[in-house]
């Protein structure tokens, strides 16, 4: 045998092993429902990834909500997209809360009123899809109330996706995540002080 021909034979072994694996782990995935989805940690790319999902489902004609707890009122590529999209609806946080704001009561009355809208599209089966964009600092700030939320995950239809992006996530919605990601920061160009990019990062 030639060396080309021990190679091709080598590779053919490694993925006749490798493809026994996989199928044997797609037969074991029997259970279908909607999963809980949480992509934290320091780097980039929680929000981008989201709403990557959110395009996937629409791409389906599935229906999609999508509540903004932080950047509400900042501009938004993907937002001026899709939201022509009639199966997506989003909501976002009306007074435009920011880190600049620094007062508890509006920021929470804010944030309560959104909430209501996570409610009502956490409990509307026609939502295959509900993307929680920064909740994760409304539950850090006490903006939130953990068991409220854990409640309203846990009550969801059966056949809906719930995704949770933001920073140090709760341990409690960790326990109950079906995925979990942690985007691990390597290395962020704002650090070297590149700007913050318009289609890029926003
Ligand atoms: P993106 O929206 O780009 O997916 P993200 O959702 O993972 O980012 P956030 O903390 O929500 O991260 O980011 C808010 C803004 O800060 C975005 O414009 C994002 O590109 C930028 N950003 C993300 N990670 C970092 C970082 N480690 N340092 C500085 N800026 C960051
Ligand atoms: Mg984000």
């Amino acid at each position: 045998m030639s060396n080309d021909e021990q190679r091709q034979a080598r590779h053919q072994r490694a993925m006749e092993k490798l493809k026994s694996h996989v199928d044997e782990r797609v037969a074991s995935a029997s259970e279908e429902r909607g999963q809980l989805l949480i992509l934290t940690g320091n780097g980039k790319g929680k929000t981008t990834s989201a709403w990557g999902t959110v395009t996937r489902a629409l791409g389906y004609g599935y229906g999609v909500g999508v509540i903004q707890f932080i950047k509400g009122e900042w501009e938004c590529g993907e937002r001026a997209r899709l939201q022509e999209d009639p199966n997506l609806q989003i909501a976002t946080m009306g007074t435009g809360f920011t880190w600049e704001t620094q007062n508890r009561e509006t920021d929470r009355k804010a944030c309560e009123a959104v909430w209501q809208d996570a409610a009502r599209m956490l409990s509307d089966p026609s939502r295959y899809l509900v993307v929680l964009d920064e909740i994760t600092y409304m539950l850090k700030f006490g903006y939130l109330d953990i068991e409220t939320v854990k409640q309203a995950i846990s009550h969801r239809p059966v056949e809906q996706t719930v995704i949770v992006t933001g920073r140090n996530a709760h341990r409690e919605l960790m326990a109950m995540a079906d995925t979990i990601t942690e985007m691990q920061e390597t290395r962020h160009a704002f650090n070297n002080g590149l700007k913050a990019r318009r289609g890029i990062d926003y």
